[in-house]
């Protein structure tokens, strides 16, 4: 027999936020859907993913444990120009968005997850939200989550949006099976936390899961992030993939022109130490540039935002991810008990929309702060891939 709810939820966007506030809300015997614009497979944007005290508290309660989805490191390595590294303990677990996505995902088999569904608007009626989308699909429920990242579109339709500003450096990305790597750059990256500085550039690479999860030796794959300044006028044409199309903010595997990959090669081998300059080379490179997005509101009429949506944090806190979690199980909190018939509970809903906007303001400045000790999007670091 079906179970009784409290409310319906519908869900836009369904990546990790999304997925997460899908667990939270069916904890507190909410009805979920899912509305993910993706319309196929979601794993080709995996990458690595530092885990952190949410996904891990996520992860126990549907029952697995952190380590069962991460490579496990022993200890960071700072590389110097050469290659010779300094080395020091730290353990740290390592997962990568692909296997999050399917550790998060499968739990939910039973549960609405409508792909190729892009919000295209949002009506509320007294205790009725409905989500309206480009194929004309037509969705009703009592409470909206916008889980649909950086470039939201739940943002826009609630609020006033100021829409993300270009931080003044990108990320060049690579994932690639180790199986792929000479066995001598495997032994100095393996177990480890690999990074290397230099004006206007930080490199960082460990390894993570397997693309169907594995953790065991020879099938796990390779991470590496190369943030470099690049200045705003030659972002546009960065953004313009090998198919002409132009995308907005992230350049997928297989999509960067071949004069880039030769200038990304050009530059590794000038700038970088030989042994990460060979992964560059070895990888098939993609590009996440980075951006700013001021925390605004989260909480509207019968909705709210969680997740980037909601407002973005430097990605070296390594912590994007976690945040968006810890706000739909905040969110999911605020909720508890409320069914359609009562008015919203908007003091738990304002409660946590501060305590929120206070830790993500937080985490904002630590990142700004780890960006500009590496002279990433200041003056005062070099900038690379000037237009030619
Ligand atoms: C270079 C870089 C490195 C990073 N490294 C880390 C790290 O190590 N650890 C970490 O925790 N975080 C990291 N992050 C941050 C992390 O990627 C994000 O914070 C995290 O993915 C946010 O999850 P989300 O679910 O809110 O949004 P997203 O993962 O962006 O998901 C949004 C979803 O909504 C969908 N969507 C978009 N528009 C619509 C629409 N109109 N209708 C329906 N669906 C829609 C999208 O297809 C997508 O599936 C990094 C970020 C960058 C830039």
């Amino acid at each position: 027999m079906p179970k009784p709810h409290d409310f319906t939820a519908l869900v836009i966007g369904g990546s990790a936020g999304g997925l997460a506030a899908a667990h939270a809300l069916r904890a507190i015997k909410a009805e979920v859907a899912v509305y993910e614009r993706s319309a196929g497979t979601m794993s080709a944007r995996g990458a690595g993913i530092v885990m952190q005290p949410e996904v891990e508290t996520l992860l126990n309660h549907l029952g697995m444990r952190a380590q069962s989805v991460c490579v496990e490191l022993h200890e960071r390595q700072q590389l110097d120009a050469h290659g010779k590294s300094t080395r020091y303990r730290a353990p740290q677990l390592m997962t990568a968005w692909d296997t999050l996505y399917r550790a998060l995902r499968e739990p939910l088999a039973g549960v609405c997850y409508r792909l190729d569904s892009t919000l295209r608007r949002v009506h509320v009626d007294g205790h009725d939200v409905t989500a309206e989308f480009s194929d004309g699909y037509t969705a009703r429920g009592n409470f909206l989550v916008g889980a649909d990242g950086l470039g939201s579109a739940t943002r826009k339709l609630l609020a006033s949006d100021t829409g993300p500003v270009y931080a003044g450096y990108v990320a060049w990305r690579g994932l690639e099976p180790e199986s792929h790597m000479p066995a001598d750059l495997l032994k100095l990256l393996a177990g480890r936390f690999t990074f290397f500085a230099s004006s206007g550039m930080q490199m960082l690479c460990y390894l993570v899961p397997g693309a169907n999860g594995e953790l065991e030796e020879g099938a796990r794959r390779v991470n590496w992030v190369w943030y470099v300044n690049v200045a705003d006028s030659n972002l546009p044409k960065l953004l313009i993939g090998r198919s002409g199309k132009r995308y907005a903010h992230f350049l997928p595997p297989g999509e960067l022109p071949t004069d880039t990959v030769e200038r990304i090669a050009h530059q590794a081998n000038a700038s970088l130490p030989p042994p990460l300059a060979a992964l560059v080379g070895l990888s098939e490179v993609f590009m996440q540039p980075v951006f700013d997005l001021a925390p605004r509101r989260m909480v509207a009429d019968h909705a709210a935002l969680i997740g980037d949506a909601a407002g973005t944090v430097r990605p070296h806190t390594a912590s994007g991810t976690s945040k968006a979690l810890g706000d739909a199980a905040g969110l999911a909190t605020a909720l508890q008990g409320w069914t359609p018939k009562q008015p919203l509970p908007t003091a738990a809903l304002d409660d946590w929309e501060a305590r929120r906007l206070d830790g993500l303001l937080r985490l904002s400045e630590i990142g700004l702060e780890l960006a500009e000790r590496s002279t990433l999007g200041t003056q005062a670091g070099n900038r690379y891939f000037e237009a030619q």
